[in-house]
């Protein structure tokens, strides 16, 4: 099972950052407040499960479709 990280959230003038709170991830990535784009700065642990939640804006797990 993969280990479950913690984002953080801090709102900025780019956007809302989020940063893992693990240590050794270094997962960060900023949504925009208006169009709601993701980017991902930088990855961190690809394995690991990351959730966090601010101002509304609340990230969880993908849902992958198989077709
Ligand atoms: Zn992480």
């Amino acid at each position: 099972m993969a280990t479950q990280h913690r984002l953080t959230a801090t709102v900025t003038p780019g956007g809302i950052l989020f940063a893992c709170e693990d240590d050794l991830c270094g997962r960060r990535l900023v949504i925009d407040r208006e169009t709601g784009e993701m980017v991902v700065i930088d990855h961190g642990d690809r394995a690991a499960r990351h959730s966090g939640a601010a101002g509304g804006v609340r990230l969880h797990d993908p849902r992958i479709a198989i077709r």
